[in-house]
């Protein structure tokens, strides 16, 4: 078990694509694993390279991508088909794929297990979030302790967006890398629920309408608007 070694959640959204090189800052090696789960979106996967090569760094080591048809099989949502985007009974927008955070960190563990990663990054966050009851410290807090009872080891679960607004996420990329790590999240990664990379706004691409474009466009606005 390697301690200056970690396996980042790299889905190729802005969120993930910033952690990744908040994970290449901090450890030596580092490995990045994406999921297909059939999503919509499936886009975000095609990007995941670009970037990739878009943060040229010896501490880059492989990357995985795992393939969960189950979870899109068992999963009627607006991520996982083709619906309308709205908000529903529960107070939850039907783009939460219930239990996908808790299935991702789970097959992280069990990767980071075999290749012998200790921490394990991703790009959960709490603040500005779409009420995803997944993304919330706590469930990944309990989520450590089950895993490292579950498998008998000391991995350390890193969220660091958790109490970053969008803006603020911005402003860490640029922290890390500069205008150079901006403009690479600009271009290659991608963040809208419709896959749509026809568009290209300030921010990046997207349809510019659904609740991710709105989202990543409103931080993009904060972000900018100290420059003004
Ligand atoms: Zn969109």
């Amino acid at each position: 078990m390697r301690d200056d070694a970690a396996l980042v959640l790299f889905s190729g959204g802005q969120d993930s694509a910033t952690c990744l090189a908040w994970a290449l800052d901090r450890f030596a090696h580092v490995e990045t694993l994406g999921f297909d789960y059939g999503q919509r979106h499936r886009v975000e996967l095609d990007v995941r390279d670009a970037f990739r090569a878009a943060v040229p760094s010896a501490r880059l080591g492989p990357d995985h991508l795992l393939r969960l048809d189950a979870l899109g099989a068992i999963s009627d949502t607006a991520l996982t088909r083709e619906a309308e985007i709205a908000m529903g009974a529960e107070g939850l927008p039907n783009t939460f794929v219930p239990g996908r955070n808790i299935v991702f960190l789970t097959f992280a563990a069990a990767l980071a297990y075999r290749r012998g990663l200790k921490h394990i990054v991703a790009g959960m966050c709490e603040t500005d979030y779409s009420g995803y009851p997944d993304c919330r410290d706590d469930t990944i807090k309990a989520l450590q302790v089950a895993l490292n009872l579950g498998m008998e080891r000391r991995f350390v679960l890193h969220t660091p967006l958790m109490w970053l607004t969008k803006g603020d996420t911005w402003r860490l990329a640029e922290t890390l890398g500069g205008r150079a790590l901006v403009d690479a999240v600009v271009e290659h990664t991608h963040t809208c629920y419709l896959g749509d990379r026809t568009h290209r706004h300030p921010w990046g691409y997207g349809c510019g309408t659904c609740p991710a474009c709105d989202l990543r466009a409103r931080g993009w606005q904060d972000f900018v608007s100290e420059r003004l």
